[in-house]
């Protein structure tokens, strides 16, 4: 039984490798030994959490969906923190640059429903008047590439997507992986379910954190996490609660467009 859930953490590396910023082919043994305290102590750093990361042969999974290569942990950045209404804590490491900016999406083999989950992703980016447009495309290099995974749970988790950080480039993180297994997505979603989570990596993908990063409780349900960041409060804006953002820790399984404050944080940024 040991032995088999090896094999599963050893595809579930191999799979997350694929998605990785960085390129490398070759098979590598997932190291079962736990996260050491320097790497918790750069992950502290990217302000990030640093409960339940998962090592893989590339990189480090963190807060369920985001993959962060060594290389990034290690060149560090300045993240800037902004806090809109009472709860609501938007955080963004690394921008996209290079405004203004179109970034082309491909999605490859995934069914129909999640084509029109990114076209909702994609509509609902377009609409905020950003710097930054998208457009999805169906041959050629892409800037972020959708791609679809099969990984049923593993120990009772099952990851339903991942994606990472704008690269030092200044590009946006390549990769969107999705599992279409019956324990997640499957292979025909609810379109503006995956279209939601679609658009929540997407942000990551554009250097957004978690909006919850300070307390996971709020989405993800369990204890606080943090408390020891002083975000910037954006002037000007409102200051009651105002819950449902998309880029909360976990998704409540339905459908998360933009709030309020989302587009006043996404416009802060790319406007
Ligand atoms: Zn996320």
């Amino acid at each position: 039984m040991k032995k088999q859930m090896l094999a599963v953490i050893a595809c579930l590396a191999a799979g997350i490798m694929i998605a990785s910023c960085s390129k490398n082919d070759k098979q590598q043994q997932v190291q079962p030994d736990p996260v050491s305290d320097e790497i918790l102590a750069q992950i502290n750093a990217y302000g990030l959490s640093t409960d339940n990361v998962r090592k893989t042969p590339d990189g480090y999974l963190v807060e369920g969906d985001i993959l962060l290569t060594a290389d990034q942990l290690k060149e560090g950045v300045n993240s800037t923190a902004l806090r809109v209404g009472q709860v609501e804590q938007y955080r963004s490491s690394r921008l996209v640059t290079g405004l203004p900016r179109t970034i082309t999406v491909k999605i490859v083999g995934l069914s129909a429903a999640f084509v029109a989950g990114v076209d909702t992703a994609i509509r609902r980016y377009n609409s905020l008047g950003l710097r930054i447009t998208f457009q999805r495309i169906t041959s050629g290099n892409a800037g972020i590439t959708i791609e679809g995974f099969n990984q049923a749970p593993v120990n009772g988790y099952v990851s339903f997507a991942s994606s990472g950080f704008p690269t030092s480039a200044g590009d946006p993180c390549p990769t969107i992986r999705l599992n279409y297994n019956a324990a997640a997505f499957g292979i025909n979603p609810n379109v503006l379910f995956a279209g939601s989570m679609i658009q929540h990596e997407m942000g990551h993908c554009l250097g957004m954190h978690h909006t919850d990063y300070m307390d996971r409780s709020f989405s993800c349900g369990g204890a606080r996490v943090r408390e020891d960041i002083t975000p910037q409060w954006i002037p000007g804006t409102p200051m009651g609660p105002d819950p449902d953002s998309w880029m909360l820790a976990c998704s409540n399984g339905g459908n998360r467009p933009f709030n309020a404050n989302d587009i006043i944080a996404l416009r802060y940024l790319y406007r």
